[in-house]
């Protein structure tokens, strides 16, 4: 099993991800994509877009905005119910969530079974706590014009929040896009983006963020209907995690959430597990929101959210079942299955098995001399053409052979084409495959 600090340090010397705002010592629970992680993220987003929307005919994708109206967050139920318990140690005032801190207990933890765990504090190891407080998570904002010494009540009328949630950039859609596309019913709305939440304390490299992209869709239903399409959802999302992210299915496991620890608005809640390097987490969660959001909107707009059946003309508001998956999560996912360390020539090698489809390069090439520039000249053309056919292509002339082919391993860049003396004599090339190292000669034709 891969140690989590192994891909942290992986990710950083090449170029996958970075601590946020390093140059000024960082910004807690914020990470920077650099060229390669931006490239792997970009694969795993797409991939996801053209399985749950570009391939299906009841899927429509949305792109609502990130800032929006502070009565969303009523509606929702976020600015009432989303928080964490904090706990504040009153030796050293250092803050944690309770329920990370302490083992066998809750989101909805009292002060009194808090007490009762007899934590010591992580920081000082004093056992002296203050009461259990909520923390909302949603960040704060001021939209439009608010100066310093404005009183609290103009500041307040310029309160809101950055979504923690894209989910409800899609409910606040709907009724446009009934009203606009007519979707026939069951249909999905699916959106990529970015959300927010405050943790009291980020952790875990990228699985426990500040900032991070999710990928959600609200999949619309007959109120009677939403237990087959339940089942038909997490069908696809096993397909999805495991034949095109190529997690493997023995570290996925289910987890049927009781009732007392499922979200506010969900009545059967599926999270699915995924073993990490630092132990069991959430990836994804799959839930059945019922028409919960949709009658919350109705509420608090005046708006109706009925839909009309075409065939029967039944009025109903639809049911809602809820995949989603924080791109994030299912990066590390990705990443902790790809990272491995084997031995070649009796030397330790790191390599990253990424599947060919994330890989952030396809191929690598590179001419076996630098200096001679009819190695070069050549190896330049092979380049040119394989990045014509295949897009994701890279050069590589640093160093030697060896050292490039460590560096590749470790990118995760599946196979190696090297140019050669024997290719100026007959036109082929050697392939050497990342995972067995096996080097083959082919026609340059056949690439
Ligand atoms: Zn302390």
């Amino acid at each position: 099993m891969s140690k989590l600090e192994d891909i942290v340090s992986l990710c950083k010397r090449r170029g996958f991800i970075f601590p946020g705002s390093d140059i000024y010592g960082g910004m807690a629970g914020t990470w920077d994509f650099g060229p390669l992680g931006t490239t792997l993220k970009r694969k795993i987003m797409d991939e996801w877009w053209h399985y749950f929307v570009e391939s299906r005919e009841d899927m429509y994708g949305v792109d609502a905005a990130i800032i929006m109206n502070p009565r969303t967050w009523v509606a929702s139920g976020h600015l009432a119910t989303f928080a964490d318990p904090l706990v504040e140690c009153k030796e050293c005032k250092s803050r944690f969530r309770a329920d990370k801190i302490a083992s066998g207990i809750t989101e909805s933890v009292t002060t009194e079974e808090f007490l009762n765990t007899h934590t010591k504090c992580p920081v000082c190891g004093k056992e002296n706590w203050g009461p259990i407080r909520k923390f909302n998570m949603m960040f704060t904002t001021h939209v439009g014009a608010v100066l310093p010494d404005d009183d609290a009540e103009t500041a307040n009328k310029n309160l809101t929040y950055l979504r923690p949630e894209t989910a409800q950039g899609i409910f606040t859609n709907y009724k446009n896009i009934v009203d606009t596309i007519y979707p026939d019913l069951p249909f999905g709305l699916a959106q990529q983006g970015k959300a927010f939440r405050n943790e009291i304390s980020p952790r875990d490299f990228i699985l426990r963020d500040r900032e991070c992209s999710q990928m959600e869709i609200e999949y619309f239903v007959a109120p009677n209907a939403w237990e087959e399409n339940f089942e038909t959802m997490r069908g696809l999302q096993h397909d999805f995690l495991e034949n095109v992210m190529h997690l493997p299915a023995d570290k996925l496991h289910e987890y049927e959430v009781p009732a007392e620890d499922r979200a506010h608005y969900s009545k059967r809640t599926i999270d699915f597990m995924f073993d990490y390097p630092n132990g069991e987490e959430e990836l994804m969660g799959l839930a059945y929101r019922t028409d919960f959001d949709l009658q919350n909107i109705a509420r608090e707009s005046g708006k109706s959210m009925d839909y009309r059946d075409k065939v029967t003309n039944e009025v109903f508001v639809p049911h809602v079942i809820e995949p989603s998956i924080g791109v994030e999560r299912l990066m590390l996912a990705v990443l902790s299955t790809a990272y491995t360390e084997d031995e070649v020539n009796g030397e330790k090698r790191i390599v990253l098995k990424l599947p060919e489809n994330l890989a952030p390069y396809r191929f690598c090439v590179s001419p076996l001399l630098k200096n001679k520039p009819e190695l070069v000249e050549k190896a330049r053309g092979v380049y040119q053409m394989l990045r014509e056919k295949y897009v994701n292509v890279t050069w590589d002339d640093s160093g030697n052979i060896g050292k490039r082919y460590r560096k590749q391993d470790e990118i995760g860049t599946p196979k190696c084409i090297v140019i050669d003396f024997d290719t100026l004599e007959d036109d082929t090339v050697t392939i050497r495959d990342r995972d067995t190292t096996e080097q083959i000669r082919v026609k340059i034709s056949e690439l």
